[in-house]
């Protein structure tokens, strides 16, 4: 019979040290145990990607994209490599291997590039021979073989396309939490671990800062169909299987997106502003009353290069989104609750199965338990109904 295969996928705080390291291999040595093949993908150590873009910011603030990505990518080379000898030393024979070398290749968008293509070949041959292989997580290469990066929290991504490239029958992320939250279950104290997850809400909740799985990781699982799960390395158990294919719940998540600006603009400029941004690959999140722009704060720098003399002010806000089937129709009643707390809201936009609320950086705690607590905790507890407890 052919064994099984497992993706998994380990994440900074998971590689933070040598003891967690040592904590890693465990899971692995397990797997293997168990009659798997495994095929790990691993984070930079935890802090250390943002420790080399200080120091790339240090020498320019918008430092060369190509040279970014070389810089960023020795993190995850520095992981693969101290886990594969601490395999080794406990007897397991493993091999690890860059983007490039594990021949995932890219498009050539530095900085955030989106996989086209890996040529599994040398991985399968290395699982033939019995070894453990180690895959550097969150890189590739273009066809000029340079090499790329997929974007902060990319590492996710590099394991779901790295399993369903090989027909994994299983993709784990392994992380400091043990599943998916209903919400950051570090601000919200109450919230509940999701057996299952959906993959529409699971999508909606990363692209609005979810970050406990990358967003194109889930997009990449929905549409090659690949059993994705995500658990701690620090404790043992089932986890989250993002799985089925609709959202039912009447609201299923909170997601928290800090660090964005509000680049309030002359409303004649903001297609110009727009284009720029495309070309830039700052994607802009949404736009505010036609002239204000809302993108990442670390993308700022990259803007004003080329057009500050239209950017005209600017603001740090936060974004907060409920997802759920009902939250399109929450928006009168959430205006409410907050208002009753004295919470400002800048702006309010609607997605499919999604409400999302720009507001000041430093109520966006308090507002995402005010809001868990009202559709997710006592909501639970009273057979929520949202068409009757809300639209009257
Ligand atoms: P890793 O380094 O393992 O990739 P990340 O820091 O990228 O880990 O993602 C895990 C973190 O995601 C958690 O520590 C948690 O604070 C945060 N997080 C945000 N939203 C959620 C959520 N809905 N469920 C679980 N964790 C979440
Ligand atoms: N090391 C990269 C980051 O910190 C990629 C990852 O951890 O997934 O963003
Ligand atoms: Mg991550």
């Amino acid at each position: 019979m052919k064994k099984s295969l497992i993706v998994q996928k380990f994440g900074g705080t998971s590689m933070g040290s040598i003891e967690t390291i040592h904590k890693v291999a465990e899971h692995i040595i397990r797997a293997k145990n168990g009659g798997s093949r495994v095929v790990v993908v691993v984070s930079a150590m935890s802090g250390e990607t943002n420790r080399l873009m200080g120091l790339a910011q240090q020498v320019d603030c918008v430092p060369n994209a190509r040279e970014l990505d070389v810089l960023l990518s020795a993190g995850e080379q520095v992981s693969m490599a101290l886990l594969a000898m601490t395999l080794s030393k406990l007897g397991h024979t493993a091999r690890s291997l860059t983007g490039g070398q594990a021949n995932i290749i890219t498009d050539g968008q530095h900085n955030d590039a989106t996989i086209k293509h890996i040529d599994t070949t040398k991985i399968e041959q290395l699982l033939d021979d019995e070894h453990i292989v180690i895959v550097a997580g969150f890189q590739g290469i273009n066809e000029n073989g340079d090499i790329t990066t997929l974007g902060r929290g990319g590492s996710d991504t590099s394991a779901v396309a790295l399993a369903g490239a090989l027909k994994a029958d299983e993709c784990q992320i392994f992380t400091d939490v043990d599943g998916v939250y209903s919400c950051d279950p570090r601000v919200v104290k109450s919230a509940q671990r999701l057996d299952v997850v959906d993959f529409p809400s699971m999508e909606e909740m990363a692209r609005k800062g979810a970050k406990v799985l990358h967003l194109p990781s889930v997009q990449t699982a929905w549409e090659k169909q690949v059993p994705l799960r995500v658990l701690s390395t620090f404790d043992l158990n089932q986890g989250s299987l993002i799985k089925g294919e609709e959202c039912q719940q009447a609201v299923c998540g909170v997601a928290i997106q800090r660090g964005l600006t509000l680049v309030s603009v002359n409303p004649e400029s903001v297609e110009t502003i727009r284009k720029h941004c495309m070309m830039l690959g700052v994607s802009v999140w949404d736009v505010v009353n036609g002239a204000s722009l809302l993108i990442k704060e670390d993308c700022l720098a990259k803007l004003q290069q080329v057009c500050e003399d239209k950017l005209l002010s600017y603001q740090c806000v936060s974004l907060l989104t409920i997802v759920g089937t009902a939250a399109e129709r929450l928006s009168d009643h959430t205006a409410q609750l907050l208002a009753l707390q004295d919470i400002d809201v800048v702006h309010v936009s609607m997605a499919k199965q999604s409400m999302s609320l720009v507001m000041l950086p430093d109520c966006i705690d308090k507002a995402a338990n005010i809001l868990h607590d009202a559709y997710i905790t006592t909501a639970e507890a009273m057979d929520f109904h949202p068409k009757k407890a809300f639209l009257g």
